[in-house]
């Protein structure tokens, strides 16, 4: 039986390690560390991924806020807004939730975010930090991977990794921080030839793709790890019968939808020594670190490390 990477787990231990660091910082400069979060317009998955962030950070005695301007706003004034958080001395951590409006330059408002609040580890100062392996923050998803292949175990050093998937938020920065442990890593994307044979060189597989079970049994060498990133809706019962084992789909039917990630959960399940269930395995990871980014940010800032 492959061993389940269970993220839950690992976030409630991230967590429990958090809430001494919260107190060490409101004994040490009088106040909690704080998280200011961005949440431009009224796009509803935005909007659940603000509140989960935001209780989470309640929970651990972070102080938080959520500033909602409305989709109208120009690049300008959200600019100005960025710039009145980084001033602010009790703000630790800004989060400019994305995507944003269309009219908005994305680039110019992430640039703008002062690179010591940057708890997203999306600024170019930071990304050269994770680069050149200095500390900084890190890209939250990616880093919370690390955490879990460590907590449980899993040898990356001299093991050869393939990560699928080059965005700036998961499949750039998951390839930096498997190098910086000593993994040999490959890094596909949409114009790779023969994936699925680059694929079964892995002995550790990242899919981060953003399609449904793309990646199947014959991606996959028997025995590796396999960490799925995705997280894909179905809506398509024909597609839940394709891609799950028929004990599934009663729920589907109750539910009318389902959650699948980017690696066929049957395969995955068969073939892999060790992966990451969809929900249930990366996904709970990133807003853990994204606390520990902004206590660490703090910690900075208060001069405690
Ligand atoms: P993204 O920006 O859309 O990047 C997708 C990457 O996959 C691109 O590099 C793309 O290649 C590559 N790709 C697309 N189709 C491919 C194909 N047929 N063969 C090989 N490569 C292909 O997505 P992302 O933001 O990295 O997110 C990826 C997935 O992770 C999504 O399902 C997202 O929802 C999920 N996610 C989860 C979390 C979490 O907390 N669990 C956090 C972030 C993202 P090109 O560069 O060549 O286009």
């Amino acid at each position: 039986m492959p061993l389940i990477l269970d993220g839950n787990r690992v976030r409630d231990e991230i967590k429990s390690e958090c809430r001494p660091r919260v107190e060490r910082v409101l004994a040490h400069a009088g106040r909690p560390p704080g998280l200011s979060v961005v949440l431009v317009g009224d796009n509803p998955a935005s909007q659940v991924y603000v509140r989960s962030k935001t209780k989470t950070a309640g929970e651990l005695g972070i102080y938080n806020e959520t500033i909602t301007p409305p989709a109208s706003i120009t690049t300008e004034e959200l600019l100005a807004l960025v710039n009145e958080l980084n001033n602010r001395p009790e703000v630790d951590g800004i989060l400019v939730q994305l995507p944003l409006p269309k009219h908005i330059d994305e680039q110019r408002i992430l640039l703008a975010v002062s690179p010591e609040k940057d708890v997203d580890g999306f600024h170019p100062c930071n990304v050269g930090r994770l680069a050149t392996g200095r500390p900084g923050p890190r890209s939250c998803t990616p880093a919370g991977i690390i955490e879990l292949l460590k907590r449980y175990e899993i040898p990356i050093a001299g093991k050869q990794a393939v990560v699928v998937g080059r965005s700036d938020i998961v499949g750039k920065p998951m390839s930096f921080l498997l190098l910086h442990e000593n993994a040999t890593v490959t890094i596909c994307h949409s114009k790779t030839r023969d994936l699925p044979a680059v694929c079964r060189t892995a002995d550790i597989l990242v899919a981060a793709i953003g399609r449904p079970a793309m990646v199947t049994a014959d991606f996959i060498r028997p025995g590796a790890v396999v960490v799925d990133v995705g997280i894909n809706r179905i809506t398509n019962r024909a597609e839940a019968e394709r891609i799950f084992d028929p004990s599934r789909l009663a729920d589907f039917d109750k539910r009318g939808t389902l959650l699948v990630g980017d690696v066929n959960p049957v395969d995955m399940a068969h073939i892999s020594s060790a992966y990451t269930p969809v929900p249930g395995g990366v996904g709970p990871l990133t807003i853990a670190m994204l606390m520990k980014n902004t206590i660490e940010s703090a910690e900075r800032r208060t001069g405690l490390c």
